[in-house]
């Protein structure tokens, strides 16, 4: 992945417009329910400035995952704005994109992936799907919401305690 940059390296303001891909990156172990279906692409444009080089491009990829809400199979598209300075490139002719494409890829993997934004997730007393139809569970109960609220009540109640102490 190696980028010839002799053409504009000594030509003030200078431009080359670069489309590099990357296939069969490895997923850290940690993102081991994601798959690439394709290459990972860098887009961009060099800009030669006083005998330096910077890149301005866009990295794309997607990914096979599954959501993490209702664990059906679920499509994410990775697309990331990048910027890099290669900085002083005195007597050298190239650069090479490939680190570039390596830590900007690992830097755009997702945390988490919905299969949708409003995905309603399978209940966890029944492992119904709730996209596709309620269950009859009570599932109030245990509402994290409403857990932390009742911590803050809590908080506010000790706080009074303190002060009349
Ligand atoms: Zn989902
Ligand atoms: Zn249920």
């Amino acid at each position: 992945m190696k980028i010839n940059i002799a053409d504009i390296i000594k030509e003030q303001g200078a431009t080359k417009w670069v489309s590099v891909s990357k296939r069969n990156i490895e997923l850290p172990r940690q993102f081991n329910s994601m798959e690439l279906t394709g290459p990972v692409t860098l887009e961009g444009q060099l800009e030669s400035d006083d005998g330096s080089i910077y890149l301005t491009g866009t990295l794309t990829a997607q990914l096979k995952t599954i959501c993490d809400r209702c664990t059906c199979d679920c499509i994410y598209n990775i697309k990331s704005e990048v910027t890099e300075d290669f900085g002083k490139l005195v007597d050298r002719f190239a650069i090479d994109l490939e680190p570039i494409i390596d830590e900007n890829f690992i830097i755009a993997l997702p945390m988490k992936t919905l299969c949708k934004e409003e995905c309603k997730g399978i209940c966890f007393k029944c492992g119904e799907d709730l996209n596709k139809g309620s269950c009859n569970c009570d599932r109030e109960v245990l509402d994290p919401r409403l857990e932390k609220l009742g911590l803050i009540f809590d908080n506010v109640e000790q706080g009074k305690d303190n002060e009349e102490v």
